[in-house]
């Protein structure tokens, strides 16, 4: 078998999807984004499509080495992401070719069913009792929230406390059976997170996101210290060598991104990894369904998933949702809060070719928002 055309296609709300066709008529599909970057993504795509024309698309681990270190220059958030997507969509052919779940060709299922949770919105703690109530009556048994907005280098008390007061709504109606997790976004500082995970230990969080911005890792310990609150981190990073430090760190749950962190391939690798140092993956996901997909086999075959992350009905999803591309969107079926295993071969999804094409055709432009102090300075978003 040989690869013959890799087409990348910008899908609203804000994703690239990836489609590598064969000489035998087998599609794979993969989504190789960064949100806001789509158009640079798809460029570094275009590029490693040389590479790839006229081989032989069962050589994945092959493919992986060269797309990743073949240029000389690797890493970071476009290659690593273009280089994901890619590698989805071999694995996706791969599953096809062999009539198996890629799960199945990774050590096989681990697990029937797994955990989901929804984000939730609302900045005032009314609303965020009001969304937290609807994805529990939806059956979900856990939910994700920002802890806050922009935050000053060392917030007012009257700041302080808003961030604790939110999180205790979320957590007044959850009750102690349902876990809540709180993500900082990279927005809070170092004194910040001090200040503040002490005070959100009775309210018992599964876990604290990104107290800290990707290129603060060397800080990790004085967070970690600070309370018992399990610290997760690792949606911006992209590789087993970004994950290492955070590992030695002590942190408690791993975020690596399907379409960011070197895709299926080195996913499985950082989830091993993290095996070794009692670390739990829980792999983030607020993209599409390719994402979600190639998310998902990773879930059947890691034993030590936690939990994943899904974008059905979150904010960033305007006009188009996580189902619009699926010929049958029962794969991502929420019961209880769980997903059934798949069991349709490849990533176990049949994309609607069609509908990608004449999404395509209009193209989206999301970029992240910029966001400012008072004072007219940047702020994190
Ligand atoms: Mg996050």
């Amino acid at each position: 078998m040989k690869i013959t055309s890799v087409e990348t296609f910008l899908v609203p709300p804000r994703w690239l999807f990836c489609r590598i066709g064969t000489d035998e008529g087998l599609v794979g599909w993969g989504e190789p984004i960064v949100e806001g970057r789509a158009a640079t993504v798809r460029a570094a795509v275009g590029e490693l499509s040389e590479l790839l024309v006229g081989t032989d698309p069962l050589r994945i681990e092959d493919h992986w080495q060269v797309l990743t270190k073949g240029a000389f220059y690797r890493g970071g958030p476009i290659l690593s992401s273009a280089v994901a997507g890619i590698d989805q969509a071999l694995w996706d052919i791969a599953g096809k070719a062999r009539d198996a779940p890629v799960h199945e060709l990774l050590g096989g299922p681990v697990r029937e069913r797994a955990r989901v949770y929804s984000w939730v919105g609302g900045d005032e703690p009314a609303e965020i009792e009001d969304a937290v109530r609807a994805q529990v009556e939806a059956g979900f048994t856990a939910v994700k929230m920002n802890g806050c907005g922009r935050l000053p280098t060392l917030a007012s008390p009257a700041e302080v406390d808003a961030v604790v007061r939110r999180v205790a709504a979320a957590r007044e109606v959850l009750g102690p059976h349902r876990d809540l997790a709180v993500d900082f976004h990279g927005r809070v500082s170092l004194a910040n997170a001090r200040r503040i995970l002490p005070l959100l230990e009775p309210l018992a969080p599964m876990f604290v996101e990104e107290p800290l911005l990707p290129d603060e890792q060397h800080l990790l310990p004085q967070v970690l210290s600070a309370s018992t609150v399990p610290i997760a981190t690792g949606e911006r990073l992209y590789s087993r060598w970004d994950f290492r430090p955070v590992f030695e760190h002590g942190i408690a749950v791993a975020q690596p991104d399907l379409s960011h962190a070197g895709g299926i391939s080195e996913v499985r690798r950082i989830g091993a990894m993290a095996e070794v140092h009692g670390v739990a993956l829980a792999p983030h996901c607020p993209l599409g369904p390719i994402a979600l997909a190639a998310s998902l086999q990773i879930a059947f075959s890691t034993p030590n998933f936690l939990i994943q992350e899904q974008s059905l009905g979150i904010h960033y999803n305007t006009g188009n949702e996580l189902l619009d591309y699926l010929v049958d969107p029962s794969i991502f079926e929420f019961v209880d809060g769980q997903v059934r295993r798949p069991r349709r071969p490849g990533l176990g999804i049949e994309v609607d070719e069609e509908a990608v094409r004449r999404a395509d055709e209009r193209g989206h432009a999301w970029r992240s928002p910029v966001w400012r102090h008072d004072d007219g300075s940047f702020a994190e978003w």
